[in-house]
């Protein structure tokens, strides 16, 4: 099946084939072509000439908006199709794929309204002669670069709000996970996204990724990726001066009470941080107890995670799928034998599963590392896979410093019924999204992105819109005369 698209064309592209893996068994679940730089400059010239003289720059907010709202009722037409190939491509559970689907549709539909409703606005200037207008309008060309755990969704939060802000984009999926990618695609062409509005290159971040981000026609890079990429793209776009939208990694605090219900704290600690065996960049990977229930809120965490199923994310009672690669689990077992050499303590898990019919796959048990403090590389880096460190305070102000001990700045919690301390420790604390006696929970309406390390724009909500469009002030002086700055007249 060809699986790249440029200019309205499904093409097989000219960087040869690459086989995406089931994470499960490692079979190869499909092969797609790959991008050459040659196939780069042609998404990007179809982009570009669609963005600046194709039908596309007269449609309305609202023809766009319409557009998106076909593309959400084909993703409800395909929802198993696509939630069955999310699985296969990265491993999660089918639950977690039907879900991602369904947030999917509804970031979809978001966006048609906004866009229907996004009409700029008038500036009073107290002159009754003048119209002060700020406009907004697209940004122009947009390169989209995903990463591989939430393929689907992080595409989603792109490519809705640029369509829907009049943009034109070439996207690149990660190279590991491309599938679905392709058939949002094609669901874009079925709606009828014109030729050359949506384009799709694939292939790695060095041969389709770079020449990609570091093109003079393209006028804005999105990404959501690891830092060191994100860094990579900064340095990239300064030359060209691009607008940037960046979302990097978290280190996530999942900061718990002592009057947090036992078992509430326990269930949501493994939640926090093991769904899609923990890569997620959200993932509550950093439990922050207070001292008092320390001891026992370990014990009944580790007794859980040992109880987790394993197995495929196809397998009806599948709890947790495996990771996305052979090469991530040695980078996961890496950080747990680090932890250990430095005198953590293992609670649960620390390794394979036993299972034979796991061998195959790129699984690793659910880990739980106490003991653990802030000089150790697994509490200040992100690990993305299933290992939850848990550390100990006293104090609310020690809660907060602890949290806030860390370069990234993503998405954190606190457990507590003291309202009063729950909002204040929300408010102290430098990420992006809070959430109070939850985690995970996100809206299409509510912006997401993080401080510090963790990136520097916004997606969703009304903000993620604006990530993709110019404010332009456009201002009308209906009844001019002379200034008379400048009198014309010669000095005596
Ligand atoms: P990654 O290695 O940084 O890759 C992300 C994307 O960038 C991939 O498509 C990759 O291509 C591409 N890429 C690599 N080098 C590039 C370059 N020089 N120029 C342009 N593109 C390049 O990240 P990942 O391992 O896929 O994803 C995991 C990371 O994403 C984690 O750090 C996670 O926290 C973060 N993440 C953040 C959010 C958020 O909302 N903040 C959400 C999800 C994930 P190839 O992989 O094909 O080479």
């Amino acid at each position: 099946m060809a699986s790249l698209y440029i200019d309205g064309q499904w093409t097989d592209g000219s960087g040869g084939t690459s086989d995406v893996i089931n994470p499960f068994d490692g079979s190869v679940v499909e092969t797609v072509g790959q991008a050459d730089a040659g196939d780069v400059d042609r998404a990007v010239a179809a982009a570009r000439a669609a963005f600046d003289t194709g039908p596309w720059r007269g449609t309305t907010a609202a023809e766009r908006g319409e557009l998106l709202r076909r593309v959400a009722d084909l993703l409800v037409r395909d929802k198993e199709h696509i939630a069955h190939t999310e699985t296969l491509d990265t491993g999660k559970t089918l639950a977690e794929s039907r879900i991602d689907v369904d947030d999917v549709t509804a970031v979809f539909r978001y966006y048609a309204d906004l866009a229907g409703s996004d009409a700029g606005r008038v500036v009073d200037v107290g002159q009754a002669h003048v119209l002060s207008r700020v406009v907004h309008e697209p940004v122009g060309v947009c390169a989209l670069i995903t990463p591989w755990n939430y393929p689907l969704l992080q595409l989603s939060w792109k490519v809705a709000p640029a369509l829907a802000a009049g943009n034109t984009c070439v996207i690149k999926p990660s190279e590991v996970t491309p599938l679905t990618s392709v058939l949002l695609v094609r669901l874009c062409a079925e709606a009828g996204a014109p030729a050359g509005v949506v384009n799709i290159v694939l292939g790695d971040g060095r041969s389709v990724g770079a020449p990609l981000t570091e093109h003079r026609c393209v006028d804005m890079v999105s990404f959501t990726g690891g830092l060191a990429t994100g860094q990579a793209i900064i340095r990239a776009s300064a030359a060209g001066v691009k607008r940037l939208a960046v979302e990097l990694g978290g280190k996530n605090p999942n900061i718990v009470f002592a009057d947090t219900d036992l078992d509430l704290a326990a269930d949501w600690a493994l939640t926090a941080v093991f769904l899609h065996a923990g890569q997620v960049c959200s993932a509550g990977a950093r439990l922050i107890v207070e001292e008092s229930m320390h001891d026992e809120l370990v014990a009944e965490i580790g007794r859980r995670a040992e109880l987790i199923r394993l197995g495929s994310g196809l397998a009806e009672g599948t709890e947790s799928g495996p990771l996305v690669s052979a090469a991530h689990r040695d980078k996961i077992e890496s950080f747990v034998a680090d932890a250990l050499a430095d005198g953590a303590r293992l609670v649960a898990g620390g390794r394979r599963p036993d299972e034979p019919e796991l061998a195959d796959g790129f699984f690793y048990r659910p880990t739980v590392l106490a003991d653990t403090h802030r000089d150790m590389r697994v509490i200040r880096e992100e690990t993305f896979g299933p290992i939850l460190t848990v550390e100990k305070f006293t104090t609310e102000a020690e809660a907060v410093a602890l949290g806030n001990d860390t370069s990234y700045g993503l998405a954190g919690a606190v457990w507590t019924s003291d309202m009063a301390r729950a909002h204040r420790v929300a408010g102290a604390l430098r990420h992006g999204t809070v959430w109070i006696n939850d985690f995970h929970p996100y809206v299409p309406g509510a912006e997401w992105g993080g401080m510090k390390r963790s990136g520097n724009g916004r997606e969703l909500g009304p903000t993620g819109l604006a990530e993709y469009q110019e404010h332009k002030h456009i201002w009308h002086n209906t009844a001019p005369a002379p200034a008379r700055w400048f009198t014309g007249e010669a000095r005596s």
